[in-house]
């Protein structure tokens, strides 16, 4: 196992869920974590979450991944306060699913700039520093980003989307020493659903999850870490992790 001492990491969509406790399980591993998301009174309740005496710690960086300037300054601050870039958690998103027949098409557009443009900005921000490093870049895709179904087609069109770039960015630089890395959860028990906006899908997606037992943030986290503290000849490429009740 690789040690995360003395490492960096930048975590998108670290101020709830999935990102929330990657980040707190980075720092815990004794990485310096920059956590990165809007809402900075969110980032700023993580530290509080790191053990005592651990060796890691936690920077709240206020980012939009939808806009690609605020990208770049996220991975600037980073590097410009930790020196370095090991590990990219490139997470946020959001899921706003819905029938196509009447759907508001500003939901597709905000799904496609954060959770598919907005984790390519990140890749491409991140990359230089990563290729110095030879780090890894962990990219949260979905279940949905293997098998699209009725009420989620744009949503597991840009989780599609977003394993089609990691593949070939993989092709690009894994014998440059980066590894990328895709984590395909199941259902987890955090905020994604509570923003659908179509009312009908709001409900079945409570009822959805209601009936499960869920994943918890935390066992995502274990997942990401698995994966970064593999020696550096083991690329781990894809986790699928669903929750044991979850059949589709
Ligand atoms: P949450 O809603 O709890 O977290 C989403 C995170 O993304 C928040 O920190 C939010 O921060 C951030 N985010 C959203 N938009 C932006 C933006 N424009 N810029 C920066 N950050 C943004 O949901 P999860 O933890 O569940 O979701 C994390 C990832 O896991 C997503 O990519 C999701 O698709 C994926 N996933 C989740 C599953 C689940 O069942 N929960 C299943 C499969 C995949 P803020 O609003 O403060 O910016």
């Amino acid at each position: 196992m690789q040690s995360l001492e003395g490492k960096v990491a930048l975590v998108t969509g670290a101020s709830s869920g999935i990102g929330a406790a990657v980040a707190v399980a980075l720092a815990n591993a004794g990485a310096h974590v920059a956590a990165g998301a809007r809402r900075t009174d969110r980032l700023a309740e993580l530290a509080p979450r790191v053990a005592a005496g651990a060796a890691g710690e936690i920077l709240p960086v206020k980012l939009d991944v939808a806009d690609e300037q605020s990208v770049r300054d996220a991975v600037a601050t980073t590097v410009e306060h930790f020196g370095r870039l090991d590990v990219v958690v490139s997470n946020a998103g959001v899921m706003l699913v819905g029938p196509v027949q009447g759907a508001d098409t500003a939901d597709w557009t905000r799904m496609v700039n954060t959770n598919l443009l907005g984790s390519m900005y990140v890749a491409h921000a991140a990359l230089p520093y990563l290729l110095e490093s030879k780090g890894t870049l962990v990219q949260t895709s979905s279940t949905a980003g293997r098998s699209a179904s009725a009420g989620s087609g744009a949503y597991a069109a840009t989780k599609f989307g977003v394993n089609a770039f990691a593949e070939a960015l993989r092709q690009e630089v894994t014998t440059q020493g980066v590894r990328v890395v895709l984590i395909e959860p199941g259902m987890v028990d955090t905020e994604l659903a509570s923003h659908v906006t179509d009312p009908t899908m709001l409900a079945m997606a409570e009822q959805l999850y209601a009936s499960v037992r869920t994943l918890r943030p935390e066992d995502i986290a274990n997942a990401v870490l698995y994966a970064v503290t593999q020696p550096g000849h083991v690329a781990v490429n894809e986790l699928l992790v669903r929750p044991t009740d979850q059949v589709a």
